[in-house]
């Protein structure tokens, strides 16, 4: 299967720099559209300016998007800046009315790939268009999802198809908006050796503090491009507004991003050793969490005068965790290893907590 790069179809791409895509979550008005790609023009080597018309918002009667009236305001961005336009598109309709406005590229989002029946949909209306499709991860960490959407694209006979990364709704409550898994988009690139890979950082971290340093892993590990929610004022922004940077702060940011060799990357021996550490980190996190909960269970016991350990509770833990390590394919002995220093440091943990006067 043959996929297209980016440099036959993005304007002046230069191989050595990532693809930059940016600009604001959601068109609010063409003032905010104009002076936000101006300033994004002005200050940084931005390829493609991003914006949302239609937005997927889990609740209603908060802002849906501008509509049709926004795909105007991004042809004047077109015809004033030079700069290759995308929007999300999510059904046909939408399809059709962006190409109408000349709209350069369309992108799918995380809640449309997460759904088989809209991604038909969605290439049936493409058959025969050519124009590039960049398609954002599930929202779950479900490869086959993910590849089923790059599928039904290139079924169309269209080769320009890119993947976009914007992590995955977490387990659990963490300091990222979602969880990378750079594992995930690793193993797609693993492959699909051909397919670009864009990583977007703003709603990986649902925070502006957080995107320099997951631009850089997305770099380190030879991402071609990095999409980045830019707007002029984001304290005022009608959609995630905590992560969006000022094109100033874009700037900087950019500027700070060490751009390596690709060097030996294309080796699958160090493609699977990412994929290590990036397990083992969610690992490390789990056992913190777990231990969280440890702690408050041991000032549940401080509290109610209940002894630390717990027999038949921990008898039960070691035999339905060996069951379930065992469906997993582990080492009944080896889980049992694990368990016991887990255990033990959770004793440790709550004879802490017991010992600490009450105030
Ligand atoms: C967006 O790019 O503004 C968006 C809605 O993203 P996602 O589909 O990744 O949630
Ligand atoms: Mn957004």
């Amino acid at each position: 299967m043959s996929i297209e790069p980016f440099k036959n179809y993005i304007d002046n791409y230069s191989a050595e720099k990532p693809l930059v895509i940016s600009g604001p979550c959601s068109a609010e008005s063409q003032e905010q559209v104009l002076e936000t790609a101006r300033q994004i023009k002005k200050h940084t080597n931005t390829s493609v300016f991003r914006s949302g018309i239609w937005k997927p918002r889990s609740r209603p009667g908060t802002f849906e998007g501008i509509g049709e009236l926004g795909l105007k305001w991004l042809q004047e961005v077109k015809s004033e800046t030079g700069l290759m336009t995308a929007v999300e598109v999510a059904n046909p309709e939408h399809i059709n009315l962006a190409l109408k406005y000349g709209i350069d590229i369309l992108w799918i989002g995380a809640r449309t790939t997460s759904n088989p029946f809209s991604m038909q949909e969605i290439a049936q209306s493409l058959m025969g268009v050519d124009v590039p499709i960049f398609i954002k991860n599930p929202i779950n960490p479900d490869m086959s999802l993910w590849l089923g959407a790059f599928e039904r694209i290139l079924n169309t006979g269209n080769k320009k198809v890119v993947a976009v990364h914007r992590g995955f709704y977490p387990y659990e409550e963490t300091k990222l908006r979602n969880i990378p898994k750079w594992e995930i988009p690793i193993e797609i690139k693993r492959i699909y050796k051909e397919l670009p890979m864009v990583c977007d950082p703003s709603h990986i971290a649902g925070n502006t503090q957080y995107i320099e340093d997951i631009c850089q892993k997305a770099l380190d590990l030879n991402f071609d491009g990095l999409m980045i929610e830019t707007h002029i004022n984001p304290k005022n922004a009608l959609s995630d507004a905590q992560q969006q940077v000022t094109p100033q702060m874009l700037k900087e940011i950019l500027g700070n991003l060490v751009v390596r060799t690709a060097g030996d990357y294309a080796d699958d021996l160090q493609q699977y050793r990412e994929q290590i550490d990036s397990i083992d980190q969610q690992l490390l996190e789990m056992l913190a969490q777990r231990m969280d909960v440890i702690k408050k269970i041991g000032d549940y016991k401080k509290d109610r005068n209940v002894s630390i350990l717990q027999l038949r509770r921990w008898e039960n833990i070691i035999a339905s965790r060996t069951i379930l390590g065992e469906k997993a394919g582990l080492n009944a002995s080896f889980i049992k290893d694990i368990l016991q220093l887990i255990h033990k440091e959770s004793i440790k943990e709550q004879n802490r907590v017991m010992n600490q006067t009450k105030d």
